[in-house]
């Protein structure tokens, strides 16, 4: 017997559609303000998980033609020292999105890191500024992760208004913020985290289930409401091999669809921080050719599906 399996949603053809507009908005940015838009990652020590995904950062700027670089401080820097280093990024108009690498040390207070970003330059949406304007539903800078989750739900022509979603991970750079997302979307939400009673009985009355937990197979199929959408935004190495946090042989028996890892909600999360770079800069341009500055960001390109 064959068993149909679910629709595959992949993120690496959504990706380059993003890219392809990203790069034409780069050229012209580029050709106005006679230089490529700047990105800063600011890393504190260098641990191997965080140097893969900053590799892939500059890749993918490079290819769309963003100036991407990273400031490096030593692994005993002071939180002063890395406040001090993300203040003068900001205030450098050459540089318009600055990203921290996290985790940072246990010695350095991240909401003392987060609260030094500029709003304005804040691309993967962690200052409690951007933070807010996504609780209120105004357009910020959304965290790029939680905005694939659900990027590549409406990419997919997936329906969201209406339907029963089920967020399970409650952090405030994934969890929350694809839970006030879906909102947005019009879905009607419960969010499950680790103190939830009954996981499965949660999970199993939703159409769509988002997962972000960090737990390898926390999802099964036998969990699942037939004909379910599952996002899978885990990342974990399970025996050298990356696998997500939904079993996705059994899930893909269940759902309707499903997102792979590798290759879902990872090359769309690249991809839209590059849209996120280039609205900042755009918007930066702006504002200093208007000679005033605000800490409140532009309303989401539509265009680019940046919301
Ligand atoms: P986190 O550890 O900050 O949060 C995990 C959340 O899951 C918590 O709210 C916790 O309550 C919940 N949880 C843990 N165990 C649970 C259980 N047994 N039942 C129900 N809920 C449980 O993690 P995070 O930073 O939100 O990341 C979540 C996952 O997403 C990780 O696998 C991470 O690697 C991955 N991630 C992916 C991307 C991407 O681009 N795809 C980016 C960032 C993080």
């Amino acid at each position: 017997m064959t068993v149909p399996g679910a629709r595959l949603l992949e993120g690496g053809a959504i990706a380059a559609e993003i890219r392809t507009a990203v790069a034409e908005d780069v050229a012209t940015f580029a050709a106005g303000q006679g230089r490529a838009p700047g990105l800063r990652v600011v890393i504190v020590g260098k641990d191997a998980p965080s140097t893969v995904y900053l590799e892939r950062i500059l890749r993918g700027c490079a290819k769309v033609g963003i100036g991407a670089g990273f400031v490096e401080l030593e692994g005993e820097a002071t939180e002063a020292k890395v406040t001090a280093t993300v203040r003068e990024l900001n205030a450098d108009p050459t540089v318009d999105g600055v990203i921290v690498q996290m985790p940072l040390p246990g010695t350095i207070r991240l909401r003392a890191v987060i609260d030094a970003i500029d709003p304005g330059k804040d691309i993967d949406g962690i200052h409690p500024l951007n933070a807010g304007l996504l609780r209120l539903g105004y357009d910020g800078f959304l965290p790029a992760t939680a905005h694939a989750a659900v990027e590549i739900l409406r990419r997919s022509a997936i329906e969201i208004e209406g339907r029963d979603a089920v967020v399970v991970g409650r952090s405030a750079v994934v969890g929350m913020p694809a839970a006030f997302l879906l909102v947005k979307e019009d879905a009607t939400v419960t969010v499950c985290h680790r103190r939830t009673r009954d996981l499965a009985g949660h999970v199993r009355r939703a159409d769509i289930v988002v997962v972000a937990a960090g737990r390898p197979g926390l999802i099964t199929g036998a969990m699942l409401k037939p004909g379910a959408v599952v996002v899978d935004v885990g990342i974990n190495v399970v025996d050298g091999h990356l696998v997500g946090d939904v079993d996705f042989e059994t899930a893909r028996q269940v759902a309707s669809a499903i997102t792979p890892v590798p290759g879902g909600v990872g090359p769309l999360t690249n991809a839209l921080l590059l849209t996120h770079l280039i609205r900042a800069a755009e918007r930066q341009a702006a504002e200093r050719a208007a000679g005033q500055s605000s800490p409140m960001p532009f309303e989401a390109a539509a265009s680019r599906g940046d919301r």
